[in-house]
């Protein structure tokens, strides 16, 4: 049992709760029945000169059904003579002398509050609180809440207090006034023991509309009131806590305005209360209301490990701070608890009209259904990814903990006070001024799609969701090194909800008609035409190269969708009559199931479009799991789709890594995996995957050789190996990474070539000025890049172009190494073995093509080789001879487009059907053959001469 005396200023109570001045504590019979329910002290009804009050005197604000919500009162200090409440308070104090009695006066001259002190502390009372807050009545007479509002007036009358006082003072303040503090500040000035807050607030509750005069009705007159009740609690609030934490006031605080449970006091005793008043709360319910507060408050510090009231004090003081000092990108979104929901859809509504737009109406199939909601009907649905955190659904909401607000981490923290700082030191750019001058809602979209604050969802069955209880991995703008999303790192339990939403949605898609399926991507195709620079941007910031490279990027996988659009004619079949005699067969394609795509990072945009476009024409569901450097652009391309029309659960994604990727590959729901990433992880993948029953499409590394030929078009081709090597800052699968020089070529391009490699300009990519070459992914792949360069200078290569030291001005932290030549490389060099996905060019030489043949097809890998030469019957050889998939003659990046397939051999990729084309189409499908003989005419075939004989 937690300690529930209190002190204020040497006032002792066995417990804070103190009958506040007022109708309550009017008389010595009301203050025994009060002290015998329980109260720890009361401060009698105000003393002053008898005066004589109206009728009627009280009025309510009702909410609902709810009575009392507020209380008006033009009541006045006491109408009993000053002689019966002091002999009272004497008679009180000699019962119950563990009780807090405190005299309320309110006088006018330097004497009479003399001489009222003296009669106080004769009484036995425990201390006086000087009534400086009646807004009614008595400041007409120069008195109440005219002392209180006049800071030098309340000083002055305070000091007076002072010069007689023997017992503690404590000062009752008027909120009808600008600022309490300064009031407050006052006291302190007089020298006043404490302070008491608030007194009643100026105010008409309601107009008669009948006789048109507002209550309460003094015969056909009213006037203005004082004002308390549970209405005015936050008020109350935010001035006790404004005197508590102002450092020129330093005074106890006895806390009064619509407290009427222990729950109000807690939360006036933690923003600085010692003792806490109450008044409305009696006058509904009647003194025993005390006993609940006494246990609640007791049981309340016992759970929070608080000793004694003490303990609490002013604890929630300091967590209230100026709104510049608030964290912008503390995030807070809705969820909703479908199993409690009741479909009223007063959430969406609010949102709707009220706030952000952010919930929608969606078909409550696959959700829980709470009591009393109708099957059927639509229900809410929050999108995370726009929801501000208004908190307005949850308030709105009539059913408790059906929508919770869920905090996000959003890493970093950062304060206007901060940004403004940042913004002085050079170090953030200033927030752009908004046309419609709303700067607020500016700086959210800059913070919150600023490098660090990108949201990454996962999107399983329709709903996005944003995982926040999962660790995370970071995205990184290459450029600059910040940080700019968390990925979150998908388990097998994610894994599974993504595969299950998919297998769900499978049925009614492979029955979907082809040509409707096709639909989705004609219209998906348009949106990602209309939203081209924007998923250009995107691919730039996450991924690193530059904007004319991501617009490569977003074109090729457009190109993509464009072949799936075609998939219908794809997918027929084939058929032949009389295979025997009347015995036809067919065979139609048929889609497999969950198909699953894992992706590397090298192409945000285009490598999920080589997957799922085609996967999902053909009639199969699909789980993405795109690479966790960069998953920004995918989730973007996702919603586009999403928006298109596709149904929920046909596209899925997951985050994550290794794990993510095993719960994929052992899932027994995953019919096909197609994989595009490195050698090894490639073959694991086949091989995991094969193991477990699926199909797999794997795409590897690669090591792709380039050939210069003596006779070669200098320009032309230094131009091809330069896009070829350095291009995607040399992160491609095709990347040119090994030129060979043939005979005397290296006289006539070898020169051209350095000195080209030497002009690359390399710089951050997420800005209007483009430089010919952007930062490399991450910055230990940067570090790799530079070590590999090491290395391959120590096994005897040279660096006619050398770009470990390259330095960028105005991205100091981007992950950058500059175009780079390593010459006179060997084949069994450490340099010509590895891919080292970065901006670095081997240069080999060889006498004659039958050696450049042969050393290219020395190479593990097979995607792709290219030849420069004028010469026909060279190109040719090339073509005929070279072991690899892809061929280039005079074009550096050979490449094959959507209607190919993208063709690696060897260790460059793994399965047996690649993607792309038509390839791509029979791996996503299986065939059912069907063969076919009709014996004789039925029954019912009456009108065939057959039949009919
Ligand atoms: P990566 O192999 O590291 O990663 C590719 C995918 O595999 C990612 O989604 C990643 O999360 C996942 N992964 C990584 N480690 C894993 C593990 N141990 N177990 C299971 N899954 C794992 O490749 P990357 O660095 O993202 O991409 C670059 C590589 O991709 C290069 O080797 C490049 O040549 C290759 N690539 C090949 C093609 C092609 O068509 N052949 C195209 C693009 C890129």
């Amino acid at each position: 049992m937690a300690d529930l005396t209190i002190n204020l200023a040497g006032i002792k109570s066995p417990n804070p709760f103190w009958v506040a001045s007022g109708p309550p504590s009017n008389t010595a019979y009301q203050c025994h029945r009060a002290f015998e329910a329980g109260w720890g002290g009361v401060v009698w009804k105000t003393i002053g000169d008898p005066i004589v009050n109206v009728s009627s005197r009280y009025s309510a604000l009702n909410v609902g059904t709810t009575r009392m919500v507020g209380f008006n009162n033009i009541e006045l200090i006491s109408d009993r003579s000053i002689e019966t409440n002091f002999r009272e308070i004497s008679e009180v104090k000699k019962r119950w002398p563990d009780r807090a009695v405190i005299a309320s006066l309110m006088v006018d001259t330097r004497e009479r509050w003399h001489d009222f002190m003296k009669r106080s502390a004769d009484s036995g009372a425990d201390g006086v609180e000087l009534n400086f807050g009646c807004p009614h009545g008595m400041c007409e007479r120069g008195m109440g809440s005219a002392v209180g509002q006049q800071p030098s007036v309340t000083e002055k009358i305070v000091s007076w207090v002072m010069e007689a006082a023997t017992i503690p003072v404590i000062v009752k303040l008027t909120p009808n006034i600008t600022d309490v503090v300064y009031a407050a500040r006052a006291a302190r000035k007089g020298r006043a023991d404490a302070i008491s807050l608030i007194n009643t607030i100026n105010s008409i509750t309601q107009v008669n509309l009948d006789n048109l005069v507002p209550e309460p009705f003094v015969g056909g007159l009213s006037t203005h009131g004082g004002y308390c009740g549970p209405a005015v609690k936050p008020i109350a609030l935010n001035m006790v806590q404004s005197c508590a934490a102002d450092p020129d006031v330093r005074l106890p605080i006895s806390g009064i305005g619509g407290i009427a449970n222990w729950r109000d006091a807690a939360e006036f005793i933690a923003l600085g209360s010692t003792s806490v008043q109450v008044c409305t709360a009696i006058m509904h319910y009647g003194f025993r209301i005390v006993e609940d507060m006494i246990e609640g408050l007791d049981d309340y510090l016992d759970s929070k490990g608080l000793k004694s009231v003490e303990e609490l004090v002013g604890k929630a003081s300091p967590t209230l701070q100026k709104w510049e000092t608030l964290d912008l990108h503390y995030q807070r979104v809705a969820r909703i608890n479908y199993d409690k929901c009741i479909g009223c859809n007063l959430c969406y509504i609010a949102c709707e009209d009220g706030a952000h737009q952010c919930i929608d109406l969606v078909e409550p199939n696959g959700y829980g259904l709470g009591p009393g909601r109708v099957p059927g009907k639509a229900i809410p649905k929050v999108r995370e990814e726009d929801c501000v955190g208004c908190n307005l659904c949850s308030l709105v909401c009539p059913v408790d903990e059906c929508i919770t607000m869920v905090s996000l981490s959003n890493g970093e923290k950062m304060s206007w006070s901060d940004y403004q700082e940042k913004v002085a030191r050079g170090e953030m750019k200033p927030i752009p001024p908004h046309p419609s001058g709303c700067w607020m809602l500016v700086l959210g979209a800059f913070l919150f799609m600023s490098p660090s604050l990108d949201p990454c969802p996962v999107w399983f069955g329709g709903e996005w969701q944003r995982m926040t209880s999962l660790p995370t991995s970071p995205v990184h703008n290459p450029s600059t090194g910040d940080v700019i999303a968390e990925a979150p790192l998908c388990g097998p339990k994610e894994v599974d909800a993504a595969v299950e939403a998919a297998a769900a949605a499978f049925p009614a898609w492979m029955e979907t008609p082809p040509v409707e399926r096709a639909r989705i991507f004609f219209k998906f195709k348009s949106l990602l035409e209309e939203n081209f620079e924007d998923l250009v941007h995107s691919n730039t910031r996450e991924h690193g190269k530059t904007l004319t490279e991501s617009r490569g990027d977003v074109k090729r996988g457009i190109e993509m969708v464009e072949f799936a659009c075609g998939i219908p004619s794809l997918l027929m079949g084939e058929s032949l009559e009389n295979i025997a005699r009347g015995i036809d067969c067919d065979a139609i394609r048929r889609p497999l199931g969950v198909c699953a795509g894992i992706t590397p990072f090298n192409f945000p945009a285009m490598v999920p479009l080589w997957m799922y476009p085609v996967a999902i024409v053909c009639g199969n569901t699909f789980v993405l799991k795109p690479s966790e450097k960069v998953p920004l652009t995918a989730v973007k391309i996702a919603k586009l789709l999403e928006k298109a029309g596709l149904p929920k659960g046909v596209l899925n994604i997951v985050h994550g890594g290794r794990e993510c990727v095993d719960a994929l590959l052992t899932h027994p729901k995953v019919k096909a995996i197609s994989f595009v990433g490195s050698t090894p992880i490639a073959k694991y993948i086949y091989e995991t995957g094969a193991k477990h029953g699926k199909r797999v499409q794997s795409n590897g590394g690669a090591k792709n050789f380039v050939l210069l030929m003596p006779d070669a078009d200098v320009d032309n081709s230094v131009r091809g190996v330069i896009e070829a090597a350095f291009g995607c800052a040399g992160e491609r699968c095709m990347a040119g990474s090994t030129a060979v020089v043939v005979g005397g070529a290296e006289k006539t391009v070898l020169p051209t070539l350095v000195e080209a490699t030497r002009g690359i300009k390399v710089g951050r990519t997420d800005c209007d000025q483009q430089p010919d070459m952007g930062a490399v992914i991450t910055r230990q792949h940067r570090d790799r890049v530079v070590q590999l360069i090491e290395v391959g200078l120590k096994e005897g290569a040279k660096a006619p172009a050398d770009g470990r030291g390259v330095k960028v001005s105005d991205a100091p932290h981007g992950f950058f190494v500059g175009a780079t030549i390593l010459d006179q490389v060997e084949h069994g060099m450490t340099v010509a073995k590895e891919e080292i996905f970065g901006p670095v060019l081997n240069v080999m030489h060889v006498e004659d093509l039958d050696a450049a043949i042969e050393l290219a097809n020395r190479s593990p890998y097979g995607n792709g080789a290219s030849i420069f030469t004028r010469s026909g019957k060279a190109a040719r050889e090339f073509k005929h001879r070279v072991r690899c998939g892809m061929v280039g003659i005079n074009i550096g990046v050979p490449a094959s487009m959507a209607w190919f397939p993208f063709n690696g051999w060897n260790d460059s990729f793994f399965g047996d059907l690649h993607m792309q084309g038509k390839e791509g189409v029979q791996f996503f499908t299986q065939q059912k053959v069907t063969t076919t003989r009709w014996f004789s005419f039925g029954e019912g075939d009456i009108w065939h001469r057959e039949a009919k004989t």
